[in-house]
């Protein structure tokens, strides 16, 4: 049992990361803090964009709750669950950049999904690019991804309700 709680800590926070990063990407990112993502919606040569910096600040808030959970940093202050949600954290930042920046992006490993649901990932996350700007969109989530015939319809629908700028690539 003592194992229990934690485990379900960790799990219960990666999924509610899901949450939090559809929220932000589809919220904050493509709202006002569309400065820092528009370059990961533009085309560049560069290594770094200045979307990574939202990674950074998924970074911080791991390190901050395991900062939270320490008794070594707050002494008999520390909340012991922290450090399980500080896991659940790091897990998701490993899952997003395994399947966005490696998986769908190629930024450090190349493999093409022929089948299943990480071809489903990669296709989920190509119509997320398939809009120009930052209006509209699909597919804000990373690691739960709905059908894309759907995500067609939903592209299909934004741009002729003029919601959206869609890419003619995108096949809607
Ligand atoms: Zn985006
Ligand atoms: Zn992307």
């Amino acid at each position: 049992m003592e194992i229990l709680v934690p485990v379900l800590i960790v799990i219960a926070t990666v999924l509610g990361m899901e949450w939090v990063a559809w929220a932000s990407h589809k919220y904050i990112m493509h709202g006002s803090g569309w400065g820092w993502h528009r370059d990961h919606h533009e085309p560049h040569d560069n290594v770094l964009e200045k979307n990574d910096l939202y990674a950074i600040v998924g970074a911080a808030m791991s390190i901050s709750m395991f900062a939270l959970g320490s008794e070594v940093v707050l002494g008999e202050n520390a909340w012991w669950p922290a450090t399980f949600i500080g896991i659940g954290i790091l897990i998701y930042g490993i899952v997003y950049t395994l399947v966005h920046d490696g998986l769908v992006h190629q930024r450090y490993f190349r493999w093409v999904p022929k089948k299943g649901y990480a071809k489903r990932l990669v296709q989920a996350h190509k119509l997320h690019h398939a809009t120009i700007g930052k209006e509209g969109g699909v597919s804000f989530g990373f690691i739960l991804a709905a059908d894309p015939a759907k995500l067609k319809a939903e592209l299909k629908r934004q741009r002729e309700a003029g919601e959206a700028v869609v890419r003619e690539s995108a096949g809607t």
